[in-house]
């Protein structure tokens, strides 16, 4: 696959996150933290995020879609199943 097509669906470890170095997930980590705090959602243990926001964390990361999301999945951040199913 060319690795460009972004996770199906977006739903971040929290926990794992707080879990890796800054220098890492450090704009990661706050992308998330912002969209906690708009919408007032603190209490929960992994965070949905938009599709587009990915697209957005993937220009700051200099990676595909694709890419980041493999990424991601190899910090424990993002699930396997988060993986996109490759055209053959
Ligand atoms: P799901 O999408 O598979 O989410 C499962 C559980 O993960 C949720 O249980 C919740 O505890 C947690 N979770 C997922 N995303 C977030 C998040 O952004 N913030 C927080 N704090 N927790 C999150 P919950 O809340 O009991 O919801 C059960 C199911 O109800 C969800 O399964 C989903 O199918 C549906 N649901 C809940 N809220 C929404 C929503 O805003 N939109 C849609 N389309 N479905 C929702
Ligand atoms: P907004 O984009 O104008 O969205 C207003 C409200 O529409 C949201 O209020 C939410 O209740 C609902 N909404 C919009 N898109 C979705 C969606 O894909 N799924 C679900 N379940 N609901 C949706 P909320 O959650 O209080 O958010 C307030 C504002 O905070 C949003 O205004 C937006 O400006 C920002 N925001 C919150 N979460 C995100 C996010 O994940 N990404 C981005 N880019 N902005 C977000
Ligand atoms: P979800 O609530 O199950 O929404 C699934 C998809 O339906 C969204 O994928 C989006 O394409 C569409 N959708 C749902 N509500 C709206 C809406 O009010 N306006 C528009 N234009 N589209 C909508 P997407 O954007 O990838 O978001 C994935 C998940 O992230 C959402 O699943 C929801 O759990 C969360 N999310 C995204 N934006 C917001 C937000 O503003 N507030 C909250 N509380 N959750 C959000």
């Amino acid at each position: 696959s060319s690795g460009a097509e972004p996770a199906t669906k977006v739903v971040i470890n929290l926990e794992r996150l707080q879990q890796l170095p800054a220098e890492k997930v450090g704009p990661l980590a706050r992308y998330a933290a912002t969209i906690q705090s708009q919408r007032g959602d603190y209490n929960g243990k992994v965070l949905s995020i938009r599709t587009e926001d990915l697209r957005s964390l993937a220009i700051i990361y200099d990676m595909t879609p694709g890419e980041l999301t493999e990424q991601l999945i190899d910090w424990g951040v993002l699930p396997p199943e988060a993986r996109p199913a490759r055209e053959e």
